[in-house]
């Protein structure tokens, strides 16, 4: 027991918000209080399936405690800490562009939060672990499917440098859990699973929103408040004389660093899928892994999830937008605090401005450029995406690859060889017809001459562009390969990819299948292309 000292909480989220009064764990509206107290449900029979031993690190956690059968029964939920005080959070959202009223952490449990010896704060979160009064008509638990797609997908997100939240570990509960009914009308029992999350703030926009929806004005203006003092104390001191100022530079700090998320998103291929306001995290991380997916053929349209296939609000293309909007609608929740319109959209233009800045830099820094140029590299980009669209293109591998497209090539006039470091980029070769050969070739040669202005040889620029185009994502057959074997209790995929996406830019030559585009056997198959938002 020693072992489980080395946890020390600080649960500020609990000593300076209000607390439900009812602690009666049963689906309710839960008015007047930011949280309620609530246990993780128990679990027969947990198995550690895999952790990830940076996050464990940061949180002074050593491999012993994270295989230790007594920790093992923490990340279960099955036992609490000295300093736990679980609890779910009240919180709102729009879904799908509607108002939702209030959803909150039906199938999350917040364990505390622990000062690592650093003193630096993380929360821990469990996922899965059971019924919570926001539960509304579910279960709260989760499966294993979904499990490994958070576990592994967060940590990848994290070593490709997107700001996200993390996973400590993913266990099996011994428990059966149904989510699907088959055609014949039998249920298909699947694996029960608990990850366990990390990250300094689990607070979503969602959790202003409810407050404001339901005009609990005092009760919103303490939530704005506790997360100014504890996330952003760079701000200053919120007194009655500096209120007003420091909300609008901390909402015009949150459409910032949503900004630069949303920038990141682009540049890695990956679609949240989800982007409801109650799943947009106020630290700006990309938070809630239910039913994301990799562009695999560039197509801006894409999106995994089948629940949106008709509307494709959350398709990749649209993701700029909609997080923009979903600013503005926390923006609506701040008025009654603001109470003036001007700064707050002013903040709205911070964010446009910072995504657009943010992507032509992000853009010119993926073909390897010096600096983004409007007066030719707007329409070299421009070009670029037709040309993407046009024939069936792998965007993680086009962008590698285009960093072995040779300067030396540009002057020969031959279109074969000049895209022949192209070719594994394409799904269907016979789609490269003379014209796409022209009309790429063509578009090579403009961007080799770009680039020969700016100087740089060819060894740089593959090295800069390799820095920022990954070669190693979390493919979605990927996953569901991992997730197969995992069903049959066979965890060594889990673990290897895991240890892979540590090192997404780098060449890692025992592992070239990996790299490689969708077999296309996966084009069709569940789980591989298009998920549902149980996923
Ligand atoms: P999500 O689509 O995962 O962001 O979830 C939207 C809302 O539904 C949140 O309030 C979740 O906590 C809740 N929810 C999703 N799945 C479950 C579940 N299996 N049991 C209880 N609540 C859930
Ligand atoms: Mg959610
Ligand atoms: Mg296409």
């Amino acid at each position: 027991t020693a072992l489980l000292d080395t946890l020390t909480f600080n649960n500020r989220f609990l000593r300076e918000l209000p607390a439900d009064p009812d602690t009666a764990n049963h689906p309710r509206q839960v008015t007047g209080a930011c949280y309620t107290r609530v246990e993780p449900a128990k679990v027969s029979n947990p198995e550690l399936v895999a952790f990830a031993w940076e996050v464990a690190e940061q949180l002074d956690l050593t491999p012993e405690i994270m295989e230790s059968e007594a920790f093992l029964q923490v990340l279960a939920g099955n036992r609490l800490l000295d300093g736990m005080d679980p609890y779910a959070m009240c919180y709102g959202g729009h879904q799908f562009g509607n108002w939702a009223g209030q959803l909150g952490d039906g199938r999350a449990i917040i364990l505390g939060e622990v000062m690592n010896r650093r003193g630096e704060p993380s929360t821990l979160q469990l996922k899965g672990a059971g019924p919570t009064p926001y539960s509304r008509m579910a279960d709260g638990l989760a499966v294993l499917r979904s499990s490994i797609r958070e576990f592994l997908c967060s940590e990848a997100m994290h070593h490709l440098g997107v700001p996200t939240t993390r996973a400590l570990s993913l266990v099996v509960t011994g428990e059966q859990v149904v989510r699907d009914i088959l055609y014949d009308g039998n249920p298909r029992p699947e694996p029960g699973a608990i990850v366990c999350r990390v990250a300094p703030s689990f607070i979503r926009f969602g959790n202003f929103e409810i407050f404001a929806a339901r005009g609990e004005i005092d009760l919103l203006r303490q939530v704005v408040d506790y997360t100014i003092r504890n996330d952003f104390p760079h701000l200053g001191d919120v007194t009655p004389d500096t209120a007003k100022a420091i909300y609008t530079a901390w909402y015009d700090e949150v459409c910032r660093r949503t900004a630069e998320m949303i920038v990141h998103w682009m540049r890695v291929g990956f679609v949240h899928g989800v982007m409801n306001t109650d799943n947009m995290s106020i630290l700006g991380l990309t938070i809630d892994y239910g039913p994301y997916g990799w562009l695999e053929d560039y197509d801006p349209n894409w999106t995994p999830n089948t629940t949106d296939a008709g509307q494709r609000r959350y398709r990749y293309g649209q993701q700029p937008q909609i997080a923009m909007w979903n600013l503005a609608q926390l923006g609506n929740a701040l008025y009654p605090l603001v109470e003036d319109v001007d700064p707050l959209q002013d903040a709205l233009n911070t964010y446009s401005k910072t995504f657009n800045e943010g992507w032509k830099s992000m853009m010119a820094q993926k073909l390897g450029l010096n600096a983004f140029e409007p007066e030719t590299d707007d329409d070299l980009i421009k070009e670029l995406q037709t040309v993407l669209q046009l024939v069936e293109t792998d965007m993680t591998l086009f962008y590698r690859n285009l960093a072995r497209v040779e300067t030396g090539m540009a002057g020969h006039g031959d279109d074969e060889a000049l895209m022949a470091p192209l070719l594994d980029a394409y799904y269907s070769p016979e789609e490269l017809t003379g014209e796409y050969r022209a009309r790429i070739g063509t578009w090579l040669r403009r961007y080799l001459a770009r680039v020969g202005r700016d100087g740089t040889p060819d060894a740089l620029r593959r090295e800069r562009m390799n820095a920022v185009n990954p070669k190693y994502v979390l493919r979605n057959y990927l996953a569901q390969l991992a997730i197969d074997q995992a069903e049959q209790g066979d965890y060594s995929m889990v673990r290897d990819l895991l240890e892979l996406l540590r090192h997404p830019y780098d060449e890692q030559p025992e592992q070239e299948e990996y790299a490689k585009k969708r077999p296309d056997w996966a084009r069709h198959r569940a789980g591989c292309s298009m998920l549902s938002c149980s996923s």
